[in-house]
């Protein structure tokens, strides 16, 4: 059992868990980079460490500033959140080589799930469905030109090493392949360092939805259901909600069970959301995230149950506290995720809180590592807080959405809380039909850059 973990992160996810560890009974470190000696994440720590300086890559992601800490403080484990170095194999590698634990997966299942075509290869040969698409990389353009015709255009064209949305190339016809092909794999290299693509079967109207599983490291996994992410801007997502309006009880019982399976025969360790696109019925895997999500808390909402809680324990070694038909969903979960940006181009916007009032009553939930006076600094991702509710259905959960929403303040920088007003007022977010293109469309009418 730990007594001591660090948290080699910032912002909300680290207080998210502090808290967790706080009511397991474990002490907690808190990193920190000069810009955030105040934030609220050391406040809250029972220990905290100063790190470096406030760029990432010399602070948060500096891997010898991060073991020091842990060594000088007595810590066992690291929970890395999300970002950051929650999926560099090479860290928990250098974690486990001195003796600490990584409250995480383990460093081949990570290597494996960043790299895109060993991804698919395994999703494919553990059952679970994928997008149609070249058998692995594509070296050249006629190659590429003949799994266009192959599998009929549209196709994308993605990167290998591709992450957040980078290296991807939409082409219709041969004579956009020209121009795509070498494009995405010019933005691979320059983004990543590594140029190679594959390509796969453009899908025109998928809704994304990702499946929450979870593995006890010894053979045994479970499933969470779904969460259906769709409302994306570029490939970032804004609005997350569990369970998926589109997916029926048959549907979650068969796909769940597929990545149940999946992770229970890998041996995989801990949390893991297995990411889909989701068209006329069918699943198609498009990759594998071996962390917490930053939109966890739908799942914990439908659920009861602490993610990070079992993410600390069976880093221990522990059983999860549930088996799946422990699992039953209550309600409906919704998160929105509040930005410090600045419409319509949600260009980013740190600056001095004056005055911050968080919603309450029942079922909200919010996660923020926000406070009165707080100076957002200007070298981190632009999140500063999200918002949950949860309610009896669907229809109760988006009341108190438009309810919390109406309670919160944040002033003093310009935040995305006015598209969640605008939001609301839309029909098709009330029936929930909407698709992975539904919000871009949406901005273009009604939020023009
Ligand atoms: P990344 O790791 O860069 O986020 P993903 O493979 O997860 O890349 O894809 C991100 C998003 O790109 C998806 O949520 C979806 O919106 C879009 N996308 C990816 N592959 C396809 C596809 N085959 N057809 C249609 N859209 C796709």
């Amino acid at each position: 059992m730990f007594d001591k973990i660090l948290i080699a992160n910032r912002g909300e996810i680290a207080l998210r868990v502090i808290r967790a560890a706080r009511e397991m009974g474990i002490a907690t470190v808190a990193v920190h980079s000069t810009a955030d000696a105040d934030a609220m994440h050391v406040r809250m720590a029972d220990e905290s460490v100063c790190i470096g300086p406030p760029a990432g890559t010399h602070s948060y992601l500096s891997i010898p500033a991060i073991i020091s800490a842990c060594e000088i403080t007595g810590a066992q484990a690291i929970h890395p959140g999300y970002g950051f170095l929650s999926e560099n194999a090479n860290f928990v590698q250098i974690v486990e080589d001195h003796g600490l634990t990584f409250i995480g997966p383990s460093a081949a299942h990570i290597r494996i799930m960043g790299d895109k075509i060993t991804a698919k290869d395994t999703a494919k040969e553990l059952g679970i469905p994928v997008v149609p698409g070249s058998d692995g990389g594509v070296e050249t353009l006629e190659d590429a030109k003949r799994i266009g015709a192959e599998f009929g255009y549209p196709v994308i064209v993605k990167a290998t090493a591709g992450g957040g949305g980078r290296g991807m190339k939409v082409a219709n016809s041969d004579a956009e392949m020209e121009i795509a092909f070498p494009t995405a794999r010019s933005e691979a290299k320059s983004a990543f360092g590594n140029d190679e693509v594959y390509i796969e079967k453009y899908l025109q109207k998928p809704r994304h939805i990702e499946i929450q599983v979870f593995g006890d490291g010894k053979g045994n996994g479970v499933h969470l259901a779904e969460r259906d992410c769709s409302l994306q801007r570029r490939h970032q997502k804004v609005f997350e909600e569990a369970p998926g309006p589109s997916i029926t009880p048959e549907e979650r019982a068969r796909i769940g069970k597929i990545c149940a399976d999946a992770v229970a025969k890998m041996g995989y360790s801990g949390a893991g959301t297995v990411e889909f696109l989701y068209e006329d019925g069918e699943f198609y895997f498009i990759e594998m995230n071996t962390r917490l999500q930053v939109e966890h808390p739908v799942t914990e909402g439908i659920f009861g149950v602490d993610l990070v809680r079992e993410q600390i324990r069976v880093a221990e070694g522990l059983p999860l506290s549930f088996t799946q038909d422990d699992l039953t969903i209550n309600g409906h979960a919704i998160e929105v995720r509040i930005n410090a940006e600045r419409l319509p181009n949600f260009a980013p916007c740190p600056g001095k809180i004056t005055a911050f009032h968080a919603p309450g009553g029942l079922g909200v939930r919010m996660d923020s590592a926000l406070y009165d006076g707080y100076s957002i600094p200007p070298y981190y991702d632009s999140l500063i807080g999200k918002l949950i509710v949860h309610g009896r259905d669907r229809a109760e959960a988006l009341a108190r959405l438009h309810r919390a929403l109406g309670e919160l303040i944040v002033d003093g920088v310009d935040t995305t809380i006015p598209l969640f007003h605008a939001l609301l007022q839309e029909a098709d977010i009330h029936s929930g039909d909407y698709n992975i293109h539904w919000l871009e469309r949406w901005l273009e009418a009604n939020l023009p850059e």
